[in-house]
């Protein structure tokens, strides 16, 4: 067994870009982890980006689309669903970056994936439905409405005294 110490990996969404002169522009693909995780949902396997970049006159400004694979939990019935998903991505980098702006290091790279994670945790849904009509889960028993009917307990709003209690309510404004 040797005992090598790991070495940093270089983060697949950091480009070199110093030789960029104003008006010119390259473009780069990358793929990496992100590592993503909400309650409502998951980034699953590497994104990918594909992006342009382009030379400023006092720094570089990157425009990309990310695609990555996102789980969705289904906030009813809690069901996973695997989507394929994409953002936009535009962000500008400057060596005095103003509070929109990501540092353009001194050594000529910039550094893409937090404006990338941004996005794409943004681009996740809030409240995520595995299909719109989804019946979600009984709140007393658990069961999911969406394959077993439960016809094991009252409706409170079917209750013949509900519109009553609606009236008497003091907080029904
Ligand atoms: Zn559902
Ligand atoms: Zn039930």
């Amino acid at each position: 067994m040797s005992s090598t110490a790991v070495k940093p990996e270089p983060s697949p969404f950091v480009f070199a870009v110093g030789e960029l002169r104003p008006g010119d522009h390259r473009d780069y693909v990358a793929e990496g982890p992100l590592g993503v995780t909400l309650d409502t949902g998951r980034v699953v396997n590497d994104v990918s980006l594909t992006v342009r970049i382009s030379a400023l006159s006092d720094g570089v400004v990157a425009n990309g689309t990310v695609t990555f694979g996102a789980v969705l939990v289904c906030h009813r019935c809690l069901a996973e669903n695997t989507e394929e998903r994409s953002v936009e991505v535009m962000q500008v980098f400057q060596a005095e970056p103003d509070e929109d702006g990501r540092r353009f290091e001194s050594d000529g790279t910039i550094d893409i994936e937090p404006a990338v994670r941004d996005e794409v945790v943004l681009g996740l849904p809030l409240a995520p439905l595995c299909r719109s009509d989804c019946l979600g889960l009984c709140t007393v028993c658990g069961t999911d409405l969406n394959t077993n009917p439960c016809s094991g307990h009252t409706d409170e709003s079917d209750h013949p005294l509900a519109a009553l209690r609606q009236l008497l309510d003091p907080q029904d404004t």
